[in-house]
């Protein structure tokens, strides 16, 4: 792998609690941050040199929420709430998918990460064997499992898959990582929820589930499980480490319950907004001392998977619940984006930050006082101006583990080139909306 000097950029870096920004100039060898300093030379000819001068340089964004098949259902949600949307809109689509589909269907979430500055994605959708070659071909980090629910029975069978596709990965393989995920407490029985815990101490994986979205599933819940659902999580995930989608609805009860779990809130609130599912009290849920990351959830719900977004509207909807209050902070959300997604994904020893030593999962964000970026002049709070006024359209180039996945707004990924995925994907879209 070639090495890299990324030179003269402003470079995003988490000093204690805070956030700053400082010029220096990064390298990169075998895939790893090796030194941070201002006016690094290159010994090595073979260095590929990056000029950011102008250039924001800060840790690839982590998406802790996602089901990356789902651009296939872009825009399907209008005017539903969630179950009608899963219900008709959605499963009935679901069905028709080959795994050719869903392989495409990935590329096409794979591509938009990439060009919007993600370079970890946490998923949850079935045929992941699709979903896994798919991001093996273009080099992205992910964490993929087979999700397991038993509204049909088949528990049994949804274990088999499960175990089936994790024991057939590739060990060597640094970028997948894995996770349990009982789909949600609603979608699976007690015995289903037991099952999923076992797995998860079996194969010291974490658990990925759908918790507490909607108000409706407090009721389902406890119907179903004949208990709150916090009780059910403590009861059986103790001791796993659990990564907990949404969270939009926790009570006081639920909040100190979690406190003293291994366990964080996968924040999606796009998602949460265009399915009426009210706001996450995020702002709360950090000063209580829980661990908040951001996500996307899937495109068929949250639109697209533009993390610059998800942090804008992240920081914007805490004004909608806090009135005159201290609340989420640009800096905040940026870790939530980066560090805490990091560590939500148990990844922080190699990503999430810009270090010695880490991994170099990194993007180049184009800040230049020019017409395209009008709206971020006069540039005086670069740390404000990445949550509010810049889009994933702004990222230049993206790295993961030390390759260049994208440059310069040119897409690197090896034989598969835009427009076939595009071309592939509407057409999937078409057949299966018939
Ligand atoms: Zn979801």
């Amino acid at each position: 792998m070639q090495n890299l000097l990324i030179k003269n950029g402003k470079v995003v870096l988490f000093k204690q609690d805070d956030v700053i920004i400082e010029k220096k100039d990064i390298l990169v060898q075998n895939g790893k941050i090796t030194r941070i300093e201002e006016n690094i030379n290159c010994e090595n000819d073979d260095t590929k040199i990056i000029d950011a001068t102008n250039n924001v340089v800060m840790p690839g964004l982590i998406n802790t929420h996602a089901h990356i098949p789902m651009s296939i259902f872009r825009e399907t949600t209008e005017g539903c709430k969630l179950y009608e949307w899963l219900n008709e809109k959605i499963w009935p689509r679901e069905d028709k998918l080959t795994p050719e589909d869903v392989y495409w269907a990935s590329m096409l979430s794979y591509f938009e990460m990439i060009s919007t500055g993600t370079t970890c994605i946490n998923d949850q959708y079935f045929m992941p064997e699709e979903i896994r070659r798919a991001a093996m071909d273009c080099k992205v980090r992910a964490v993929i499992t087979r999700p397991i629910m038993d509204l049909e029975g088949a528990l049994e069978q949804r274990i088999e898959e499960f175990k089936e596709f994790y024991e057939s990965r590739d060990r060597n393989d640094e970028l997948i990582t894995y996770s349990v995920a009982p789909h949600s407490l609603y979608t699976c029985s007690d015995k289903c929820i037991k099952a999923t815990a076992d797995l998860a101490r079996e194969y010291n994986l974490p658990i990925h589930t759908h918790y507490l979205e909607s108000i409706d599933e407090i009721e389902d819940i406890k119907n179903k499980h004949g208990k709150e659902a916090i009780e059910v999580i403590k009861e059986n995930y103790e001791g796993i480490h659990i990564i907990l989608a949404h969270g939009v609805h926790l009570n006081k009860k639920d909040i100190e319950v979690l406190k003293t779990m291994d366990c964080g809130i996968a924040h999606n609130p796009i998602s949460n907004l265009r399915l009426g599912c009210t706001i996450a009290d995020t702002t709360k849920y950090l000063q209580e001392g829980i661990n908040v990351a951001l996500g996307t959830d899937g495109q068929g719900s949250g639109s697209n998977l533009d993390m610059f977004e998800a942090m804008r509207v992240a920081c914007l909807i805490q004004g909608g619940i806090h009135e005159n209050e201290e609340r989420l902070t640009a800096k905040q959300v940026i870790k939530m984006a980066t560090i805490n997604g990091a560590k939500l994904l148990q990844l922080d020893d190699k990503i999430g930050s810009i270090e010695v030593g880490k991994d170099a999962d990194l993007i180049i964000v184009d800040i230049e006082e020019k017409l395209d970026n009008i709206t971020m002049v006069p540039n005086l709070n670069e740390i404000a101006n990445l949550v509010y006024n810049t889009s994933g359209k702004n990222v230049q180039t993206t790295i993961v583990k030390g390759r260049v996945l994208m440059e310069n707004r040119q897409m690197k990924i090896k034989n598969v080139k835009i427009a076939d995925v595009i071309q592939k994907c509407n057409k999937i879209a078409e057949r299966i909306s018939k």
